[in-house]
Parts: structure tokens; sequence; C-alpha cells
């Protein structure tokens, strides 16, 4: 019989275990600096237009440049470009032949909030409200009684474009949709969670004070009056808007140890400053041509000329291949057959609290490092795009060989529920595609969670695959 001492060799030889993150952790200030970063990000993005911006900002920093300004590309180029200032892709030429294929890593920048309507003004009882209409997977009910900003943009019929973001500097006011105070909602309280708050209640308090005294509408009008004088704006223009409420509260680091970061929209934002991040700071000319892409509209299926079902990627990858003097019919076709791609989404963080929904032997846990979802979909896979093991053998060996932290995780026990990402979106142009992410706590909520180790290992895993 095998001693003690044998049994743990051969367990340490053959287990695959699971380890927190923190445990092995000699570069903790790396971590914390990075995360720092992070934050002061999310603080100046909040959407998907301001996502593009600051992304632009240090793309240009670190000497990318729109792809329409090059004539022609050669190795250690970098470009982007951006669609319709809601969705971006980025690439830095690299030294082999495109038609072996690229790299690519593809987040989104849309996360799930409030927009409003396209006639949202009203007065009722001489309060002055905006409706909304909601975006993407929400639970009502977390949108009520807290801090709400309003982001975007006004297009007026000339053209003229105002940009609107109010609610996020310490002297702007803020705006928040009311709940029922408990001790009259003995009704609301007996409906299903689902049911508690509806859809056409979300309306946010904008104003209480009338224009004048003894006319109708009062108090929208005083609210219309403050509009048009700080934006020129009348009442029309809300039609040709896209404004967006999102929380009112600043990303933060979490907790007595500082190991996590709370804020609104990590779903998908800590993914986009990570490969973003990770293209920007590439110190050597790639092999393989690295491709960055920013989507939007994934919370709602991708769809439109701003979302990854839309062509417009398509487009930029032919710009490449013109621009290389090397297009021919059907290259594109060829360079994605050959091409591998990191789906860089989120993935629900195993929550103890809530750890019924979970299979915990195949949970994705914050602090354990990087998540690969092999699949998403829902019941027996339903609509996923499910990772050939040819493919994610590649990307484990990746990591692997350059101490990237990951776990091979699904989302929720069989049966509980399910989602999707837009990985399936490019494996079905043939490209090898994999769903990797950083586990979230509260996702979908105004104040998700992750853990800055997570982070880290996401930047690193996302470098490696780049240079590899
Ligand atoms: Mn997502
Ligand atoms: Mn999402």
């Amino acid at each position: 019989m095998a001693d003690k001492k044998e049994i743990e060799e051969l367990k340490e030889k053959l287990f695959n275990k699971k380890e927190n993150g923190w445990n092995n952790t000699a570069n903790k200030e790396d971590i914390f600096n990075y995360a720092n970063g992070y934050i002061k990000f999310m603080n100046k993005a909040k959407t998907e237009r301001e996502i593009v911006k600051q992304s632009k900002i240090i793309a240009e920093s670190k000497g990318f440049i729109d792809i329409k300004d090059y004539d022609v590309l050669k190795p250690g180029d970098k470009v982007y470009y951006i669609n319709r200032e809601k969705s971006m892709y980025l690439a830095i030429i690299g030294n082999e032949s495109v038609e072996n294929g690229v790299n690519i890593i593809g987040a989104h920048a849309d996360s799930p909030r409030l927009d409003l309507k396209p006639n949202p003004l009203y007065e009722d009882c001489e309060l002055a409200y905006l409706k909304t209409h909601y975006y993407g997977g929400i639970k009502k009910y977390q949108w009520t009684t807290i801090p709400l900003s309003i982001h975007g943009v006004i297009v007026k019929a000339n053209g003229e474009k105002v940009e609107i973001n109010i609610g996020e500097d310490e002297n702007d006011p803020i705006f928040t949709i009311t709940d029922l105070l408990p001790h009259l909602a003995q009704d609301q309280m007996d409906k299903k969670l689902r049911n508690g708050i509806n859809g056409e209640d979300l309306n946010l308090l904008v104003g209480s004070i009338p224009y004048e005294k003894d006319i109708s509408e009062a108090v929208k009008l005083n609210v219309l009056n403050i509009l048009n004088k700080k934006y020129g704006m009348k009442e029309s223009d809300f039609v040709s808007s896209e404004l967006e409420l999102v929380p009112a509260m600043k990303c933060r680091s979490m907790g007595f140890d500082e190991s996590m970061i709370a804020g609104y929209g990590q779903d998908d934002k800590i993914c986009v400053y990570a490969e973003l991040t990770s293209l920007v700071d590439m110190d050597i000319v790639p092999n393989k041509t690295a491709v960055c892409i920013i989507s939007d509209k994934e919370e709602i299926g991708s769809m439109g000329n701003t979302g990854m079902e839309s062509n417009v990627f398509e487009y930029f990858m032919s710009e490449i291949l013109n621009k290389l003097n090397v297009n021919r019919p059907n290259l594109l076709d060829k360079v994605f057959c050959n091409s591998k791609m990191l789906s860089a989404d989120v993935d629900a963080g195993f929550d103890p609290i809530y750890a019924s929904v979970s299979d915990k032997i195949n949970a994705g846990y914050i602090g354990e490092g990087i998540s690969l979802n092999k699949y998403t979909g829902s019941r027996g896979k339903s609509g996923a795009s499910d990772a050939n093991a040819e493919f994610v053998a590649v990307v484990r060996n990746i990591f692997e060989s350059n101490n990237v932290k990951y776990q091979v995780t699904e989302l929720g026990k069989v049966d509980i529920g399910g989602g999707g990402t837009i990985a399936y979106i490019l494996a079905n142009k043939g490209i090898d595609v994999i769903d990797c992410g950083v586990p979230v706590l509260s996702m979908h909520s105004p104040y998700e969670v992750t853990s800055k180790f997570d982070l880290y290992e996401a930047y690193k895993g996302y470098t490696a695959f780049y240079k590899n």
C-alpha cells in the first residue's frame, strides 16, 4: 500500500487543482496598479459612446491612426476604425501573411441600462418625469431609488449634436426613480419579484418647480426652459436623441483588503479595458496581425449596424487586405477560416449566497483567474458556440506556457438558465472562438463586482494570446 506522502504526490501530479489566485501573487502591486488604471477608465466612460471616445484617446496616444489615413499598410502599423461613435476595431499588422489568419479579441461596450423614450417628458401632479425603456436584461427593482445620471447625445434636425453628461460631476444634480414606501406596499410586496416594478413605471423624476403659477404644465415648461437655455433644445429634439440613464455611482476599490472592484457596466467594459490595453501596450510586432473588437448592442442581440451581426467588421478587415495590397476574391473567407479568437465577455461568478444555481465543480470563481466558457447557450446547449477541443487545447497551452491562471467554467447549472455572447457570430465566419473573460458577481445590476486578480490575469492572458 502506498504511503500518505506518495498519495499526496500522486494527487499533486494528477488532479486539476483549483486554487485561490491570491495565494501565489508575487506581483500584488502590479495587479493593484493595473486595477487603478481600469477604475479611472471606468469613471470616464459609462456608455458605449464614451468607451469608444476614451479608447480612441488611449489608442492614439500609443500611435494608432485612423485606417483611412493609410494608403499602404506594412507590419508594425497600428490602425483603428470607428463605426458611428459606438463600436470600434483596432489592429496591429503582424509580420506573418494575413492569409495564415489573425488573432482576434472581441468585447462589447454596451451594458444594461435605461434609455429615454422618444417622447419622454411629461408632468403629473406638478412633478416632471422622463419616461424610459429599459435596455438589456435587468431586474427592474434594482433601478429604483439609486442615483442616476444622464449620458448621450441630442442631434437637432440640422445635424448639430449636443453631448450630454449630467450627474457624474460632484456639482451636478442627479436623478432617481422613486419606489413605494413599505408602509403602503402590501400589494406590491405580494407580487413576484419580476413584476414588483412595472417597466412603464420606471419614470425618472426630473423637476418640481413651476415656470409660473396658474399656468398648465408649468413644471414641464420650466424643465424645458432649463434644457433650452443649457442645450438650445426644444421638446421635439428628444425624438432624435440617444439618452441613457446609468448609475451615478463611481467605480471603486472594494473590500477591507481592496481585492475587488465595484462598478456599473463591468459587463463588458472590464474585458474592453483588458483587451484594449493588451493591444496598445504591445512591445513587439506580433507574428499574427492582432485585431481588437469593441462591439455594441451585444446586450440586445448584436443587431443593427453597430452590432456584431453587421458587416462592418468585414469591411474593416477588407480594408486591411486592400491596404496590404493582397486582396483577391474570397481571401477574407480564408483569413477568417485560419483565424483564432477570444470572445472576451464576462462570466457569472459563483456566489455562495446563491450557490444553488451553480454546479460548484464547473462554476467560475472570482479570484481564480480568467474564465474560459467552452460553450454557453441554454438547455441542451441551445444557441451555443461550442469551441472545438483542439482550439481549447491551443488556448490552454498559450495560458499555461505564459503562467496565466485560468478556469474552464459553465454558466450555471444545466436547465437553470443560460446566456450568450458574440462568440457564435464570429464562429459562423469560420473563426475558432472561445469565450474568455472575467467572472462577475451581481452581473447586470447597477453595481457589479469583480476581482482585481482576474482582471490582471485577463490582461496577461490577452497579451499572451496576441503575442502567440
Ligand atoms: Mn457581456
Ligand atoms: Mn451582459
